[in-house]
């Protein structure tokens, strides 16, 4: 009846005796065999439903022999009932049809890339190949997609990244040339004019090595997020915020500006000190930058609770505010982003880079923290740098 942990008394008869006892050996023998049969099945159906790759496999007729979760899920399916269903009444997605003939037609690997639409766009890499049995005989096709929108972002993001970098180099670099070619023409014998165009492209070259200094600046701190740890130690925040001051108080005072402090001595943090002082600094010169003579800027800190994924998460704050021009709702979004201008005619006349607020974001984010504005246009800005309280796992301590 297939029970095979019933075991059989041993009878009487000796003939009897040694086929009762050669059958109560069979049925353990096969019941350790099923046993590891059912473990290894077990053990790669658990392997195929964690892959995050979607898996199908078809049969010679297109219909599904096997199909994991990450598939199932690409296309909305229920993998329960999708075995032997034709593929071209499981999901619409004509191009991948066309995969699955290629192969089947072929006999070949095939490798392309598609686009989902499914609410939001997904690129995904798909991989055709023969489903081959023990003799090599086919016996369907075998699918395997990959989602690889992250890494195409990525990709598009880094071609801007540098095609933006060509840009803010070139142009300054167009100029300098400019002059130089006027200043080396023989018949150019004015000195005067000769003085000005080198102050200018002076002015040009201070804002290259600015441009570039950012740059390197922004690699090493993209190096902390992607794993280096961060060197911290336990920070007054008030001497963080006297030191950024005093930095630039000689700048503030040339503009008339007032700059306020107000934090609790006893407030520290597990932070790096020169890294969220740069933070504070680009912050504090925007706010002279950006705002007319006489402004009045405002450090503060406030302790709080925030939403982290679902975890309530307490953080400190540290904010910078301004009685400046404030900046309209539409730049508010890209204001963090590389090369990003709201005002771009007094940036680059102020010698700005555009990658100050991006340098404070990857700084707050190396500490795992966030990064806000708000602001009204004409009613000033306030930038918040918000840290977590606790130690995080990628940060050492200091030393
Ligand atoms: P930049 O080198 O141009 O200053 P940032 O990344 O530091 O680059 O700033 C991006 C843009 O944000 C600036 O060009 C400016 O238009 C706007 N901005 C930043 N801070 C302020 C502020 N306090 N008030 C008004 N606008 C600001």
């Amino acid at each position: 009846k297939g029970d095979l942990y019933h075991h059989h008394g041993i009878p009487g008869t000796f003939e009897f005796a040694s086929l009762t006892s050669a059958m109560n050996e069979m049925a353990i023998q096969l019941r350790d065999r099923i046993e590891t049969i059912e473990n290894q099945r077990a053990d790669q159906q658990a392997i195929f439903s964690s892959m995050t790759e979607g898996v199908l496999a078809v049969n010679e007729d297109e219909r599904v022999i096997s199909m994991n979760r990450a598939f199932a899920e690409l296309f909305d399916i229920q993998e329960k009932h999708a075995r032997g269903h034709r593929v071209q009444t499981l999901f619409r997605q004509p191009q991948l049809h066309k995969l699955i003939s290629e192969v089947f037609e072929t006999h070949e690997r095939v490798e392309r890339e598609i686009i989902l639409y499914h609410g939001k766009e997904k690129i995904l890499q798909v991989h055709g190949a023969p489903l081959l049995d023990s003799e090599n005989k086919r016996r369907g096709v075998v699918i395997v997609l990959s989602d690889i929108t992250r890494l195409r972002r990525l990709e598009k993001s880094r071609r801007e990244f540098v095609a933006n970098v060509s840009h803010e180099i070139k142009t300054p670099l167009t100029s300098i040339k400019g002059y130089i070619e006027t200043l080396i023409d023989d018949n150019f014998d004015d000195l005067e004019t000769a003085k000005k165009f080198l102050n200018i492209s002076l002015n040009h070259i201070n804002n290259l090595d600015a441009i570039i200094d950012d740059l390197l600046n922004l690699s090493n701190l993209e190096r902390l997020e992607e794993g280096d740890s961060l060197q911290v130690e336990d920070v007054s925040i008030l001497s963080i915020l006297k030191d950024s001051i005093e930095l630039l108080q000689h700048t503030a005072d040339k503009h008339n500006d007032e700059i306020n402090l107000e934090c609790d001595p006893s407030l520290s943090l597990p932070v790096n000190r020169n890294l969220v002082r740069q933070a504070v600094v680009n912050l504090i010169e925007n706010a002279i930058k950006y705002s007319p003579d006489g402004t009045k800027i405002w450090l503060s800190t406030k302790e709080t609770v925030a939403d982290n994924r679902g975890e309530r998460e307490e953080v400190v704050q540290i904010l910078v505010r301004d009685n400046g021009p404030g900046i309209s709702e539409i730049h508010q979004p890209y204001l963090f982003e590389r090369f990003y201008r709201a005002d771009k005619s007094r940036s680059r006349k102020l010698g700005g880079t555009g990658l100050g607020l991006a340098i404070t974001k990857h700084i707050v984010q190396a500490h795992n923290g966030k990064v806000a504005v708000q602001s009204e246009k004409g009613k000033g800005a306030t930038f918040i740098l918000q840290f977590p309280r606790k130690r995080q796992k990628n940060e050492s301590p200091d030393g």
